[in-house]
């Protein structure tokens, strides 16, 4: 017998099977979905067996399987077909595919040395009337101890052998027995609600329900604070009632620790987590858990997408509209595609739900591909927030330059209340450039085309792109003047400048910066929740899944950051951002207030977002996109061209330009090439060619054929973007 075999050669993985012989003795053994050690070249490699073959028609001579690396096979039927699936969607290589399915542990590569973890304790090996006639015949008090323990079911970690267990073992009284144990410890910092439903909620609730066995599209479109959380608790509930199993993904678990909280409160020891910020073995751990059948749900980032369940009930993605559900490096999958591929198969609903859905996946709800259900009132007594939009012209006239009247105003106000605060700004560090006032100079990063952050805590300039950093100077390079000032505003600045104005206010800031220890993240979000602060200051990263009771202000320092970017997203990112961080106030029963201040107070996307309505914006940027020819209503694919030589880089850009412009149908469009919005990054140019289409019955096969002739290329790398 022989069987193919799928490997990983180098970083532009070959996608090719090879084939073995199987040696007779594992012929029993061996099945599809294995890991295999085989030889390849001069090197042991592993490998995932993708088929068994009776009969083999090559003619030279095959090489043997060396041996097997699992009992079990590791990917099921259902993953080898959907690993097939997204490698044709995707154009990336299989066995990128079933390695992104995978908890490290488990790739077929040989560095990796993760483990189970089990413990070792004492138990019984006779009946308790025989151990305790031996009891009462013993005169060693050692031995009489450890057995009155374990008849009284108490359990021994067994470390190292003392005599007493030693002569218990050898008259075969006692044995060790091991027992896994799991690393991850599912905490809940908040403990569960019991919560009855609203009518609206119900409704939800009742027609997913209904159709467990139904392989239908929902989309859950409900405002901030409209009870989304608790109407998937209640669905997932009924799930696993019916003996099924749940998948939960939401953004990005370290941004959401609350709702987490949320299901383990509700569902205990039946759900695992699996997040990026577990280790390896935490997540082989959490992993076991899903394929021992030991829990029923997994709440879990993208690649939870992949988890192993095999009596499918439902999926669930929560804000559906997050980028960060499409993976943008190789496989470049997005996890909603995924997830209607896994539910076809499971023939099991599939519920995406957000208060401000993709302008793609609301027009596939008008177009009856999704099934709308809405929530369109906060649950409770809680309403929207009544927002104020501050042209900041007018307040710079007034040196206003950081916080407006009204916002300082509102400030002193929530904090005499004792209520509490969030600002939000999108950015980091405490300046956005330094530079020379003598003669203009930018300190920019050596490696990417881009000015260079300021952090003041530890004084250092550093590059949000590459990591490079270096320490701040006080002369110019360039012209040696001493007058190097900075820039712009970060949101460590803010919470300096917050600190002058209310010296006796708590504040607390929450960035990239303040929680890149592990736990950091949860622990600002509880103390929050506990009202050890007044003020919390952040990125994007609070405008996400947060539940503050207490919240009743939320300030935008600068909601023109996003606009600024030349991406057809951007006033739908903007919207999405303010209507987010709007959500966070007023969210108990205290009517919050938001304070948005822009210097563009008349875009749409801002106005649209004060008003909370979703469907105006909606309308509004669905006509513009219809004008440009932008996704929903053209496809879009982003081939990226990058080298370390710009001119090579260049060239081939062009290439590829004329050879798509050539090859795909005339009905589609090809744009470019273009240098990227981020043209320079760690030393590399970055290229793009844009491909707008309806209908292409040639442009997969075209974008295989470049990516193919590349992977040759050593100097040119290629990306295909299916956005
Ligand atoms: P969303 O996910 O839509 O933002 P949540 O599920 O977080 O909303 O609910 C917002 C708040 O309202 C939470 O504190 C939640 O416990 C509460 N809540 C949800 N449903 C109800 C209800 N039916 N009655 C009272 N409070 C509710
Ligand atoms: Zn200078
Ligand atoms: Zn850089």
């Amino acid at each position: 017998m022989f069987a193919n075999v799928i490997v990983e050669i180098g970083a532009k993985s070959i996608d090719k099977y090879f084939i073995y012989k199987i040696p007779k003795h594992l012929e029993n053994q061996i099945s599809i979905g294995m890991r295999v050690s085989v030889p390849f070249g001069y090197q042991v490699l592993e490998g995932f067996v993708l088929e068994i073959l009776n009969k083999c028609d090559e003619e030279y001579d095959i090489k043997e399987i060396i041996k097997l690396i699992d009992d079990k096979p590791i990917l099921n039927s259902e993953m080898i077909k959907l690993g097939k699936l997204i490698s044709d969607y995707t154009l990336c290589s299989k066995i990128s595919a079933y390695q992104a399915m995978l908890p490290k542990a488990l790739k077929a590569s040989i560095k990796t040395n993760i483990n189970k973890k089990v413990i070792k304790y004492l138990s019984l090996n006779k009946d308790k009337k025989e151990i305790e006639k031996y009891i009462n015949n013993c005169h060693y008090e050692g031995q009489i101890n450890v057995l009155k323990e374990l008849i009284n079911d108490k359990k021994i970690i067994y470390n190292s052998a003392n005599s007493s267990i030693k002569t218990l073992i050898k008259k075969e009284l006692i044995n060790i027995k091991e027992e896994e144990v799991f690393r991850y410890e599912t905490n809940s910092f908040i403990e569960d609600k019991k919560i009855i439903l609203n009518e609206e909620q119900q409704k939800c609730v009742d027609e997913v329900s209904n159709n467990i066995n139904k392989n239908i599209k929902y989309l859950l479109y409900g405002v901030t604070g409209s009870g989304k959380t608790e109407v998937y608790m209640n669905i997932i509930s009924n799930v696993i009632k019916l003996n099924k199993t749940a998948i939960m993904l939401v953004p990005e678990i370290s941004l959401t620790p609350q709702i987490v909280s949320r299901f383990i409160a509700r569902f205990k020891d039946n759900v695992a987590i699996l997040h990026s910020g577990l280790s390896d073995s935490e997540r082989y751990d959490e992993y076991r858990k899903i394929v021992n059948g030991q829990v029923k749900i997994v709440v879990g980032a993208r690649s939870a997408i992949f988890a192993p369940f095999k009596n499918l009930g439902i999926i669930i993605i929560d804000e559906e509209h997050t980028k960060s559900y499409k993976q943008d490096s190789n496989p470049r999958y997005n996890a909603i595609w995924v997830a209607e591929q896994r539910c076809e198969y499971h023939n099991c609903p599939l519920l995406l739900g957000s208060a401000t859905p993709s302008l793609n996946s609301f027009a596939k709800a008008n177009n009856k591909v999704y099934k709308l259900l809405t929530l369109i009132k906060r649950a409770g007594k809680a309403v929207l927030p009544k927002t104020y939009i501050i042209d900041m012209k007018n307040e710079v006239r007034k040196k206003n330059f950081i916080f407006s009247s009204l916002l300082k105003e509102k400030i002193i106000e929530k904090l005499e209340n004792n209520e509490q605060i969030i600002l939000l700004l999108n950015r980091r560090g405490y300046s956005s450039m330094l530079t020379c006032r003598n003669c203009g100079y930018v300190e920019k990063c050596n490696n990417c085309d881009i000015s260079l952050t300021y952090h003041k805590t530890s004084n250092m300039l550093r590059c949000h792109y590459c990591g490079y950093s270096k320490p701040k100077v006080n002369i110019c390079p360039k012209c040696g003047s001493n007058e190097i000032k900075d820039f712009g505003l970060g949101t460590e600045k803010l919470v300096e400048e917050l600190a002058k104005l209310y010296p006796t206010s708590r504040i607390i800031r929450m960035d990239a910066d303040t929680t890149s220890k592990k736990g950091s993240h949860e622990k600002i979000t509880k103390d929050f929740l506990d009202h050890k602060y007044d003020i919390l200051v952040g990125t994007q990263m609070i405008t996400k899944g947060l539940d503050f009771p207490l919240v009743t202000l939320v300030g935008v320092i600068n909601a023109d950051t996003g606009l600024n970017i030349p991406d057809f997203h951007s006033a739908e990112d903007t919207f999405q951002l303010l209507s987010q961080v709007s959500g966070r106030a007023g969210r108990a029963g205290i009517n919050g207030e938001v304070v948005i201040q822009t210097y563009n107070e008349k875009h749409y996307s801002i106005m649209y977002a004060s008003k909370h309505n979703y469907i105006g914006f909606y309308q509004e940027e669905m006509k513009i996109r219809k004008t440009l020819g932008y996704p929903p209503y053209y496809y879009m694919i982003i081939l990226k061209i990058n080298s370390k030589d710009y001119e090579l880089g260049y060239k081939h850009a062009n290439k590829i330009g004329d050879y798509l412009r050539k090859n795909i149908s005339k009905s589609s469009i090809v744009l470019g090439p273009t240098m990227a919005n981020m043209f320079k990054i760690n030393n590399i140019y970055n290229y793009q060619c844009i491909i707008k289409y309806r209908q292409d019955n040639l442009l997969y096969k075209v974008l295989k054929a470049i990516d193919e002739h590349y992977k040759k290329e050593t100097k040119i790398d290629i990306s295909i973007d299916i956005i």
